[in-house]
């Protein structure tokens, strides 16, 4: 049994803010951290407790290297740092049995504890059509591979966002979200309780969860913050760009071009000014 831990912040036991996330600014970032490799490991625990064999963690928030590398579990590897072709979801391939998104959050535009999708310029994300946030993105990534995603923490809403995908998802929540930066949060033991119970009942029904399939070939498309990001995007070789949606659409090869096209056209957002 191979497993596959993507694991962001936003969503990780006890964090509320940004000053739990960001690196510069958060006088909480040195206890998000800790929070985050606590909420890894308490997953990892309960795997090998089950039987897992091998675990890979892709650290996925910001720059990539959030987790505390000398604190996580002996047993699991760990993918640290960026840039990487496949950021969130690096190292995945059709070896693993199945996936799972520990601190994930709520896409942009909706409630939820640091709700947003990848980065501040993209205002919705849709796949053939149908909106997704980082959770869907990542799972038609792993889909691709006919890797299952079978287990999601965060908060109440991210579960609730992820099953209406994956409707067999086994979801850990580890805090009721109150506003964007405020939740009522479990306590770091019945967080840590919650992770490991969700994780043992998620890998005992791996063959019930289907992975996610969508109709090939795919169209990835982005709707931006303002014109002069969707313009830059509006650059990649082979994108398409309806000024009057204001929406960029690309149709992708593979599950490699779909990941580093929609990670090409946001960089390329991100250098548009507002002002
Ligand atoms: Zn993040």
């Amino acid at each position: 049994m191979k497993l596959f831990l993507s694991v962001d912040m936003e969503g990780i036991s006890g964090i509320v803010d940004t000053s739990y996330i960001n690196p510069d600014s958060g006088m909480n970032y040195a206890r998000g951290r800790q929070f985050m490799t606590e909420d890894a490991n308490a997953v990892i625990e309960a795997a090998l407790e089950w039987g897992a064999t091998e675990i890979v963690v892709a650290d996925s928030h910001n720059t990539m290297n959030n987790i505390l590398w000398e604190s996580l579990h002996p047993e699991a590897k760990l993918l640290a740092g960026s840039p990487r072709d496949y950021s969130m979801m690096q190292g995945l391939d059709q070896s693993f049995d199945a996936a799972f998104f520990i601190g994930y959050h709520t896409r942009q535009g909706v409630p939820g504890v640091l709700s947003h999708t990848m980065s501040g310029v993209v205002r919705n994300m849709y796949i053939n059509g149908q909106v997704v946030g980082e959770f869907g993105f990542n799972a038609v990534y792993a889909g691709m591979y006919g890797v299952p995603v079978c287990l999601v923490s965060g908060d109440d809403l991210i579960a609730k966002e992820a099953k209406q995908l994956i409707p067999e998802i086994s979801t850990a929540i580890v805090k009721t979200a109150v506003s964007r930066t405020s939740a009522l949060c479990l306590s770091r033991d019945e967080a840590t309780a919650e992770l490991k119970r969700q994780t043992k009942r998620a890998l005992s029904r791996v063959a019930q969860v289907k992975p996610v399939e969508f109709a090939q070939p795919l169209e990835l498309s982005i709707e931006f913050s303002h014109t002069g990001q969707a313009e830059m995007a509006g650059i990649v070789p082979g994108a398409r760009y309806d000024a009057e949606k204001g929406i960029v659409s690309y149709t992708p090869q593979d599950q490699h071009d779909l990941y580093k096209t929609m990670r090409a056209m946001i960089n390329l957002a991100s250098g548009a000014e507002f002002f």
